[in-house]
C-alpha cells in the first residue's frame, strides 16, 4: 500500500508526487488521462518555479524546449520589467506547461497510473480509500491535484467560494496558412487581456481571443475554426487566415479558491484548491509552490515526526500567495474591460507602474520571489535543496538528533533551509528552536 495517493498526474501533481518520494515516500499516481497530454494551458514560468525547479535539478530537462526569456512579467499588459529582482533567473521562460509536466515525470520513479480517473473517495482514521478507474486504492492520504473542475472537491463537498465568470475567452493553438503582414516572429508581452497571438514552435501559433462573439457562445459550445478565423480577422485584418486547428478550449475569468486546503486525510493543491483569470501567467506557478510547500511537510506527517500543526501550515502559508493572486488577476482583469471607465483606471494605473517602487512591488509579486511566510527569514539563493528531501544546515553544527531531518553543509554563512528552500534561521542564538519548530523533536 503506498503512503500516499496523487489525483492528477498535471505539473502540480507530478512535482507533489516527486517530493513526496525525494522524502523517502511510497506515491502512486492516478491520472484520468490515458496518455500524457501535448496541450499547454500555460506558456510561462515565473522567476520563483525557475528557482525551484533548478534546484532540483529539472531545469535542464525543461531548458531545450524553451523558446523564449522574456525580461519582464505584466500586469493586465502593461510591462513589469523583472531585471533588477534579487535572483539568477530575471526573466520568465517562455515554456509550453506540456514539457515542464514532461520533465518531471521523466525523473519520477512513482508509477503514473493513466486512465485512472477518481470517481469516489471514502476516508476513515486509518486513510483513504479511492475509486480509480473502476479499481479501489488505499492509503493513509490523498493529495488532490486534478485540476479546476476537481472530482475529489465536489466528492467532498469542499466549499468553493468565489465569483463566476463574467467574460469568457478562446485559447487556440493552430497553423496559418496566410500570415498578417507585420506580426512577430518572436514572443512578445501580451499588451491586453482580450487576446494576443504569437508564434509557438513547428509553425504553430497560440492565440488568445474574447470579442462579442465569445461572450455569446456558451461555455460548452464547441470552438470552430470559423470563429477562431472571424476573430482573427477582427483583429488582424483580411491578411490572416487559418490553417489547421491543432487545439482550442473556452476558459473565463471565474475566480475560486477552498475555504480549506486540508480535509482530514485528503490536501488540495495547485487549480483543484485555486482558480482564476491566467492573466499575467500565475496559475502553474501556484501549483508548482503549492507541491514543494506541502511535500516535505505530508512527508514529515507520515514519517511521524513532524511538529504540531506543520501539515496545517501547508493551508495557512499558501492560502494567502492564492488569495493575493485571486485579487491581482480580478484586478487585471477589471482593467482589461473594453469600455472607457475600465481604460480610464487602466492608464493611472500605468501611470503609477511606471514609477520604481510601485513597479517593483508588483514585480516581487508577479514573480513569485516576494513570496513569504510567518516566521520566514526569506528564500535560499545558492542552496540547493537535499536529494532526500531533507532540511540543509549550513555554516553550523547541528545538535543531536536531528540528522535524519537534517543535511549539514560547510559554509560561511549559517543558515537553516527548510526543503522547500525557505530560511527559518540565519545565525545566533535560536537553532534549537528553529530544529524544533520546522522539523520536530530530536530523537
Ligand atoms: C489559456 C490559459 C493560459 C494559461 N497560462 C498560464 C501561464 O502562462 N502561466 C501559468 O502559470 N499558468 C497559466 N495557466 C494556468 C495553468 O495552466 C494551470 O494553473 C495549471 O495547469 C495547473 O496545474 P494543475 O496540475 O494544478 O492542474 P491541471 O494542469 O489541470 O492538471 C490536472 C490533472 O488532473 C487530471 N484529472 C482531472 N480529473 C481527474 C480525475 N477525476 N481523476 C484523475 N485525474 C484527473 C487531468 O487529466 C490533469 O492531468 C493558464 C491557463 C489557461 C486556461
Amino acid at each position: 500500500m503506498p503512503d500516499v495517493l496523487v489525483a492528477g498526474g498535471g505539473p502540480t501533481g507530478l512535482l507533489t508526487a516527486y517530493e513526496l518520494e525525494r522524502a523517502g515516500l511510497d506515491v502512486l499516481v492516478l491520472e484520468r488521462d490515458a496518455r500524457p497530454t501535448t496541450q499547454s494551458k500555460a506558456l510561462a514560468v515565473q522567476p520563483r518555479s525557475i528557482e525551484v525547479l533548478e534546484d532540483r535539478g529539472l531545469l535542464a530537462a525543461v531548458e531545450p524546449y524553451v523558446e523564449a526569456r522574456l525580461p519582464a512579467g505584466h500586469f493586465s499588459g502593461i510591462r513589469i520589467d523583472y531585471a533588477d529582482l534579487p535572483t539568477r533567473f530575471p526573466y520568465q521562460l517562455g515554456v509550453e506547461q506540456a514539457y515542464v509536466a514532461a520533465a518531471i515525470e521523466a525523473r519520477l520513479r512513482t508509477p503514473v497510473l493513466r486512465g485512472a480517473a477518481v470517481t469516489a473517495v471514502e476516508q476513515d482514521d486509518e486513510g483513504v480509500t479511492v475509486t480509480a478507474g473502476g479499481r479501489d486504492h488505499r492509503a493513509g492520504w490523498l493529495v488532490a491535484a486534478d485540476g479546476g473542475h476537481s472530482t475529489v472537491r465536489t466528492l467532498l463537498r469542499a466549499a468553493f467560494p468565489g465569483t463566476s465568470a463574467r467574460f469568457s475567452l478562446v485559447v487556440a493553438d493552430f497553423t496559418l496558412a496566410s500570415k498578417p503582414a507585420g506580426l512577430a516572429d518572436d514572443w512578445q508581452l501580451p499588451s491586453g487581456t482580450a487576446g494576443f497571438l504569437l508564434p509557438l514552435s513547428g509553425g504553430r501559433y497560440r492565440a488568445v481571443v474574447g470579442g462579442e462573439e465569445q461572450q455569446r457562445l456558451g461555455r460548452d459550445a464547441p470552438v470552430t475554426a470559423e470563429e477562431l478565423q472571424r476573430a482573427l480577422t477582427d483583429a488582424y485584418g483580411p491578411g490572416i487566415e487559418v490553417g489547421e486547428v491543432l487545439w482550442a478550449s473556452r476558459f473565463g475569468d471565474a475566480a475560486r479558491q477552498l475555504e480549506r486546503y486540508r480535509h482530514g486525510r485528503v490536501l488540495f493543491a495547485g487549480d483543484a484548491a485555486h482558480i482564476h483569470l491566467p492573466v499575467g501567467g500565475q496559475g502553474l506557478n501556484l501549483g508548482l509552490q503549492d507541491a514543494v510547500n506541502l511535500g516535505w511537510k505530508l512527508a514529515a506527517q507520515v514519517r511521524g515526526h513532524a511538529p504540531d500543526g506543520l501539515l496545517d501550515s501547508y493551508h495557512d502559508e499558501r492560502h494567502p500567495v492564492s488569495a493575493r493572486v485571486l485579487v491581482s488577476t480580478r484586478a487585471q482583469g477589471g482593467l482589461g474591460v473594453p469600455d472607457p471607465y475600465a481604460a480610464a483606471v487602466r492608464e493611472i494605473v500605468a501611470g503609477l507602474l511606471a514609477g520604481p517602487e510601485a513597479r517593483r512591488s508588483v514585480a516581487l509579486e508577479l514573480s513569485g520571489i516576494g513570496i513569504t511566510y510567518p516566521g520566514i527569514i526569506g528564500r535560499a539563493t545558492g542552496v540547493p535543496v537535499a536529494p532526500d528531501g531533507r532540511a540543509v544546515l549550513v555554516g553550523a553544527s547541528l545538535p543531536v538528533g536531528w540528522a535524519d531531518r537534517v543535511e549539514t553543509r560547510e559554509g560561511t554563512e549559517p543558515q537553516l533551509v527548510r526543503p522547500d528552500g525557505y530560511v527559518v534561521w540565519a545565525g545566533g542564538p535560536g537553532l534549537d528552536t528553529a530544529l524544533r519548530r520546522w522539523f520536530g523533536p530530536n530523537e
